[in-house]
């Protein structure tokens, strides 16, 4: 991997940036199509959001992308595009965690911080038997401990690199190959036969799941309307069609007119036309959207921001130059893909 290789921490930052909940398949294209366009903290720190934005688009989780524009404006002014070497000072950053600190550290400076991720759980949690949840942040901090007392003070980088990789090559979540590990004279879950036991983490919660109705208004002249989330918001500063959550007993194309007025002051067709449902999943609830075609029914009407957004009315072959979330992207694909319906048209 490209960033295996390299002791640069701001390509660092970015690699453990992007693999957090992403695996390695998916994020090695972003990554180099990330760094070319950004290669080093000064480039990221002077790029419009925007840009930043749609060079993520499709990675999703995208407050990392806003944080790491943030954190990169920081560096360029507090420690003049370079990255300071204390770890507090990396753990002050905008989407730094300990485990991206400790990479930094570790990797870029050769400072002795234990990296913890997934891979480094499992094979500590074996080691000493640690049967408690491995959700409960006591278990992650009795971990990262016991991953620092093991840690060597000399490379400690490659220490890091070698637990973690030792956790997803040898010590697999199941059938660890015990027989080839380094670790297995000294192993109390494998010496217990307690492998399939350790590490426990227990069962995630049932995530909500809500529909959602989102209106492609065209206006006279075959233009879409779309409308910039919040910056502060989930998916913060990415563009969208005006919508929403589907309230109880509502209709989702009452709702899809609804939300128009709501969102950017719109009355639009009585009968919007439905031509798009789709499910997708968030870290945290799923959705079912149904996105409709809809005019307005006052032409000489001007769409109102509710909340000081920018919005604009574009071309559909333009919608490429915006980032959308994934859910809004299946909508442009659809879009650019199939003629838009004549207003006059719609009812
Ligand atoms: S001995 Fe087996 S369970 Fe223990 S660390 Fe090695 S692979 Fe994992």
């Amino acid at each position: 991997m490209p960033w295996r290789n390299t002791r640069d921490p701001y390509l660092i930052w970015l690699s453990e940036i992007m693999l957090q909940q992403t695996r390695v398949d998916q994020a090695r294209p972003y990554f180099d199509r990330f760094a070319k366009r950004f290669p080093n903290i000064r480039t990221l720190a002077e790029a419009p959001l925007d840009d930043v934005l749609l060079h993520w688009e499709g990675l999703g989780y995208y407050s990392r992308a806003r944080n790491l524009h943030k954190a990169a404006k920081q560096l360029a002014e507090k420690y003049d595009h370079t990255f300071p070497e204390e770890y507090e000072e990396v753990l002050s950053l905008p989407g730094v965690g300990p485990y991206t600190a400790a990479a930094v550290m570790s990797i870029a400076m050769s400072k002795p911080y234990a990296v913890v991720d997934g891979n480094v759980i499992r094979v500590i949690s074996r080691l000493f038997a640690i049967d408690t949840d491995t959700r409960k942040s006591a278990t992650w901090t009795r971990i990262n401990e016991l991953a620092s007392a093991l840690m060597e003070e000399h490379e400690p980088g490659d220490f890091n690199q070698a637990l973690m990789e030792l956790g997803a090559s040898v010590c697999a979540p199941n059938n660890p190959d015990c027989g080839h590990c380094p670790f297995q004279n000294v192993c109390m879950a494998h010496q217990d036969d307690r492998t399939r036991d350790i590490p426990y983490k227990s069962p995630a919660k049932k995530k909500p799941h809500y529909p959602i109705a989102v209106a492609v208004i065209i206006d006279q002249e075959n233009r879409i309307l779309i409308c910039r989330r919040p910056e502060e918001k989930m998916l913060g500063g990415l563009w969208e069609f005006p919508g929403g959550k589907v309230e109880a007993g509502e209709a989702p194309d009452a709702a899809a007119q609804r939300e128009a007025l709501e969102e950017v002051g719109l009355h639009i067709s009585a009968e919007p036309s439905p031509f798009l449902t789709l499910k997708h999943t968030y870290s945290h609830f799923s959705i079912t959207l149904s996105a409709f075609f809809a005019r307005c029914t006052s032409p000489e009407q001007r769409p109102v921001s509710k909340n000081g957004e920018p919005q604009k009315w574009v071309d559909k072959r333009q919608l490429g130059n915006f980032a959308f979330p994934k859910a809004n992207k299946r909508i442009t694909d659809y879009l650019l893909k199939h003629p838009l319906p004549c207003p006059e048209k719609i009812k």
